[in-house]
């Protein structure tokens, strides 16, 4: 008889949340689900930001701001760029684009020229909302349709007061398709430049709901949250889980625009902070700095880290500055909308998660663990690459297929490029990461960026970037590069042509001259092996 060899089908091990499914409202515009429920609490505080807006001035200066962006000739899908610290025009512009079907892509006001027109560029932004300050950096450049500054405009850029001063009872009709894109920030992924990162109405409404709604009274924000906004709102976890989050909740944001111990203590003494989102840099200085024990900051309920891996020891010395709060870790990427898994209760009993777990996969949304090499579903206490699936993932990257499929499957399963486990309680820990990038204090460093310019030199033939570990910046960038023949290039050369072209942060800690760069047959670097060198040499 013939012998048929039947193949069992690969078993898949699929994560949950511990916590039920829940409805979600993703059918709505964003806009309308962060604020559906303002009319109960139309004067509760909505934004501090130096001046205190409620929540229906917050919702009537977004519609004026809609208005005026129609007014300017925005249209449903175009984009406009906002390049602001921290402060409530941002809120304004972000809600506002949405409210006519327009995409906000963010920046980081520190970049240089050449980085926000790489994003302006490939945004095809329309717009650009910024601070006078920074309006030196666009002057080459023709904007199609204005620059705005929310303070004093100088020459040839309009002030803000054109769209805050608006009619809002023109904001035009749109219908809004909850697949339409609504934010795009950009992120390099687990390889090569950065790209523009489609989140629509439906990922980032599935995103928000995931962290707070239901019935769950131990999620991470309550309507009587103060809630810290310190990091940058151009970041999507500060865009999402603090600001998206707040005003769907009804809780106020207290918008910070830079970072500075002393004045951050004071503003959470006088504000009574109660949720404090933060990286872990900033639970660094929150541990460390003496100066803390001057500050109340027993208003403090809970604290959530996140954007880069935090020790147990760090974590430990945070709480024993707050020994009130409740300590939790979020695990996100951009791509990922962004929130893959957080505490699923900030209860102070039971204990929310383990030490050093970034919590579970957040509810309605899979998450598996697969072999790296062979792509296969590894069962729990097994690390390999976390794959998340659900519909608060992005759409795609903006105009790059492939670098969407390389990261997508076809099976709608996101590669993350980090490696982790999933435990017998469901807790997810991160231990590694596979992919290129270098995380920066929980910034973006991209290798291939900083490769690209390398190359540019006319005395370099040849480079690769890797991370070094740092205690304080969690990893810093470091180049290997190969001379031209000949040319005499100094390491001070090659860190000064970097830094005058990038932000603060993608600069060189150091350099190393070698004679070739280690590649795979396929010409891939061979960045484990350049790691492996760096660690063995420190
Ligand atoms: P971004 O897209 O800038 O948010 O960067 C996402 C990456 O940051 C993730 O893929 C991880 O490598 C890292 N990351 C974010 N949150 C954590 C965390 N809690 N622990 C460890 N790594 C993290």
């Amino acid at each position: 008889s013939s012998s048929i060899v039947l193949q069992s089908p690969e078993k898949v091990h699929v994560f949950k949340s511990k916590l039920p499914p829940i409805p979600i409202s993703n059918h709505l515009p964003l806009h309308t689900y962060c604020f559906e429920n303002f009319s109960n609490y139309p004067n509760r505080t909505c934004l501090l930001a130096g001046k205190s807006y409620t929540f229906a001035e917050t919702h009537l200066t977004c519609r004026k701001v809609a208005a005026g962006l129609s007014n300017l000739g925005i249209k449903r899908g175009d984009v406009v760029m906002v390049l602001l610290q921290n402060c409530a025009e941002f809120v304004f512009t972000f809600i506002g684009a949405s409210m006519i079907g327009a995409v906000t892509t963010t920046a980081n006001p520190f970049y240089t020229t050449k980085e926000i027109f790489n994003q302006f560029d490939a945004s095809k932004s329309k717009l650009i909302i910024t601070q006078s300050q920074y309006v030196d950096k666009l002057r080459d450049r023709k904007i199609d349709f204005a620059v705005i500054t929310i303070d004093d405009p100088p020459e040839g850029c309009l002030h803000f007061s054109v769209l805050s001063d608006a009619n809002e009872d023109e904001i035009p009709v749109v219908e809004i398709d909850p697949n339409d894109a609504v934010a795009l920030p950009f992120s390099s992924g687990t390889t090569g430049l950065p790209k523009g990162v489609i989140l629509t109405h439906k990922s980032l409404i599935t995103s928000v709901a995931q962290q707070i709604d239901g019935e769950n009274p131990n999620l991470y924000l309550k309507s009587d949250d103060v809630v810290l906004c310190v990091l940058p709102l151009f970041h999507i976890y500060s865009l999402n889980s603090v600001l998206l989050c707040s005003l769907r909740a009804g809780a106020a944001v207290l918008l910070v625009q830079k970072f500075e111990i002393g004045s951050l203590l004071e503003l959470i003494q006088r504000h009574r902070v109660s949720v404090a989102a933060v990286v872990p840099p900033l639970v660094l200085a929150l541990a460390r700095n003496p100066i803390v024990d001057k500050f109340d900051l027993s208003s403090i309920r809970v604290v959530l880290s996140g954007a880069a891996p935090l020790g147990k020891e760090l974590e430990a010395a945070l709480l024993s500055r707050v020994p009130q709060a409740v300590f939790g870790q979020g695990y996100g990427m951009t791509e990922a909308g962004p929130v893959l898994s957080m505490s699923p209760s900030f209860a102070k009993q039971p204990l929310p998660t383990k030490s050093g777990s970034c919590g579970n996969v957040v509810r309605n949304a899979e998450l598996k663990v697969v072999d790296p090499e062979t792509g296969r579903s590894l069962p729990r206490n097994k690390p390999g690459e976390i794959c998340i699936r659900g519909l608060q993932i992005m759409k795609g990257y903006l105009n790059d297929a492939e670098a969407t499929a390389r990261t997508i499957d076809v099976d709608g399963w996101l590669h993350t490029g980090d490696i982790g486990i999933v435990d017998d309680d469901e807790d997810v820990f991160i231990v590694d990461r596979v992919k290129e990038l270098i995380k920066f204090k929980g910034f973006q460093v991209p290798p291939a960026e900083l490769e690209a310019l390398l190359i540019s030199h006319p005395s370099i033939e040849d480079a690769a970037v890797v991370p070094q570990k740092d205690e304080a910046a969690g990893e810093v960038p470091v180049a290997f590069v190969v001379p031209s023949n000949g040319f005499a290039l100094t390491e001070e050369d090659v860190k000064e042509f970097i830094a005058k072209q990038v932000v603060f942060y993608k600069r060189l800690h150091q350099v190393h001259f070698v004679h070739v760069i280690p590649k795979s047959p396929a010409g891939k670097i061979l960045r484990k092996d350049l790691r492996a060198k760096l660690a063995a040499a420190y």
